[in-house]
């Protein structure tokens, strides 16, 4: 069987990240298995555990990088993120497509590791709707949201790692265009 592509979607922070990937994740044409990530930050009331995210402590995330069970992880305003290498490998190996969401950091760990990495970067029609979805979320404190644009800013200058550049004015259009891209990798 063909091993699964790694395929790696970033962009800043309220891009819309989540809303593009609902549009195809489960189209069964693409193959897809969505890496559920270990994170140290707080569940949003409307995350579930083990779906969005698996929720751990400081202590539990430091000592999977000690054991080396992460492919790559990064710390993001105050917080752990990190894809778990086993079931990335796990899923690969059954012939699926791993999906990772993942920020700028891991993306360029990631590339080390495995250089045929599909690597996608989201960007937003413009700095001002990209504030007006951060704080359309509404969930975070102000400094928190203050932390998260600047990250932004920073992010959007690491455009250049990614083979391909996806800008999400609609994000139908922006996962169709995904798809494509997807399906040529597959060939
Ligand atoms: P959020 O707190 O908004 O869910 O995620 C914050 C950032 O962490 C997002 O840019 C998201 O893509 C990134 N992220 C989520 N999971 C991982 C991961 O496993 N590794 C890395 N490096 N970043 C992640």
């Amino acid at each position: 069987m063909k091993r699964g592509l790694l395929v790696v979607l970033s962009g800043p922070s309220g891009v819309g990240k989540g809303t593009v990937l609902k549009e195809f994740i489960d189209d069964p044409s693409l193959k897809l298995a969505y890496s559920v990530s270990l994170t140290t930050r707080e569940k949003r009331p409307n995350e579930v555990e083990g779906v969005n995210y698996n929720f751990v402590s400081r202590d539990q995330f430091e000592s999977a990088i000690k054991n080396g069970e992460l492919l790559e992880y990064a710390e993001f305003v105050g917080n752990y993120y990190g894809t778990p290498l086993s079931t990335v490998n796990k899923l690969r190996d059954e012939g699926k497509n791993v999906l990772l969401e993942i920020e700028v950091q891991g993306c360029i760990q990631v590339r080390e590791k495995c250089p045929d990495a599909l690597t996608i970067f989201l960007v937003p029609p413009s700095m001002e709707e990209l504030e007006k979805r951060i704080r359309g979320r509404n969930t975070e404190p102000e400094e928190i949201v203050q932390q998260r644009l600047a990250k932004a800013n920073r992010e959007l200058d690491m455009v250049g790692q990614y083979k391909y550049v996806v800008c999400n004015e609609d994000p139908k259009l922006a996962a169709d265009i995904i798809s494509i891209i997807i399906k040529r990798h597959m060939d």
